[in-house]
């Protein structure tokens, strides 16, 4: 039984000899339920065209200072078998959300040939949004086994303050819900400091994803982007902050659920050069390289400050390598590295 009380707590912790030996503690928790290797979904963000509107994100729908793009089917290949070829095992398809069926289908189709291209062996997770629960099922039928689709916040009257009308908590729920059942591995995460956010909300969020049997989290610090409404906030968010509760975060949230995976986000590598490898360190094990053609990568700009935006995905693999063993730990390659959660709810 997870006590509430002793949740909070971990995520109140001040003094520097606390953190330590509660990062230490995730670690320890980490090596014994998942092990020390990393496991890479190269990220190809296909599109930056968004019928959404929340608050915090660079590539909101209102955002007229953003050039859109969307990438052809043939970039999306070749970035994807670049992949494949460099023994990643598995991508991320991610894009703004759209629920047009010319889009829909055109991921079916996508997914189709990229299972064919590959012997079906290049393992996909999708994080293209909100969707019906047939495009849901037939994406899955298609070859995704993985989606993510973060909450965002588990508390629905901070989801209403950071989302405007249209956007629906009820209905994210329900999402997740049809992602379960359709047999995806489902991945979900919030976004940790965003403005009016309590350790209350923190610790609840932690405690959905237990109530919820999330198989894999994402969990990113918030950072401003000067284009979106929350630019009001400037001043007042402070990065570092953020940066700490997301790695408190990362660590609570091994020591809870144990065997599922966490991600340790590029969000993290933008406030610090090495926050993805101290998102290792106090507990996460996937890793996502940008793939993303350079030409598109400064359009696809959720917050200020996102990493390697001049480096194309062979100088990143090369220095995301020696990044990792650095830190002694070992590279899970031509592996999908599923969530060991997932399998054990399975056997259920
Ligand atoms: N459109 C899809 C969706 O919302 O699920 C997938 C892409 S969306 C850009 C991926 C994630 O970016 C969101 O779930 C959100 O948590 C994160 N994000 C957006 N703006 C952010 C910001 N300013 N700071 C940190 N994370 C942000
Ligand atoms: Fe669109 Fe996703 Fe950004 Fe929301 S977070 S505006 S759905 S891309």
């Amino acid at each position: 039984m997870i006590d509430k009380k002793d949740l909070r707590e971990m995520l109140s912790l001040e003094e520097k000899p606390d953190i330590e030996n509660l990062f230490e503690k995730a670690y320890q928790t980490k090596l014994r339920y998942v092990g020390n290797k990393v496991y890479f979904r190269g990220i190809i963000e296909i599109s930056n065209i968004c019928s959404k509107n929340c608050y915090y994100c660079g590539i909101r729908r209102d955002n007229k200072n953003v050039l859109r793009y969307d990438m052809t089917d043939n970039e999306i290949f070749v970035a994807a078998l670049w992949a494949y070829e460099q023994h990643y095992g598995s991508i991320v398809l991610q894009s703004g959300e759209r629920e047009d069926k010319q889009f829909t289908d055109r991921i079916t189709n996508l997914l189709n040939t990229l299972k064919k291209k590959t012997d079906g062996k290049l393992g996909i997770t999708l994080s293209l949004g909100e969707q019906n629960k047939d495009t849901y099922q037939k994406w899955f039928e298609a070859g995704a086994h993985r989606y993510l689709l973060r909450i965002e916040t588990s508390n629905e009257n901070l989801y209403r303050r950071h989302h405007p009308e249209g956007h629906s908590f009820r209905r994210r729920l329900q999402c997740l819900q049809d992602l379960q059942d359709v047999g995806y591995q489902v991945g979900t995460g919030v976004i940790v400091g965003l403005p009016h956010q309590t350790v209350d909300d923190l610790t609840e969020d932690i405690l959905f994803f237990k109530e919820f049997d999330i198989d894999m989290i994402g969990m990113g610090p918030f950072i401003l982007h000067k284009n979106t409404p929350l630019v009001s906030y400037n001043g007042l968010v402070k990065k570092e902050d953020n940066f700490l509760k997301t790695l408190k975060m990362i660590a609570a949230t091994r020591i809870i659920l144990r065997d599922v995976n966490i991600a340790s986000t590029t969000a993290l590598q933008a406030i610090d050069p090495i926050g993805r490898e101290l998102g290792l360190q106090v507990g996460a094990n996937i890793i996502m390289p940008v793939l993303t053609e350079i030409k598109y990568r400064t359009s696809y700009q959720l917050y200020e400050g996102k990493p390697c935006l001049d480096e194309n995905a062979a100088q990143c693999r090369g220095c995301l390598e020696k990044r990792i063993f650095s830190i002694g730990e070992k590279i899970g390659y031509d592996q999908w590295g599923d969530s060991p959660h997932y399998f054990k709810k399975q056997e259920r």
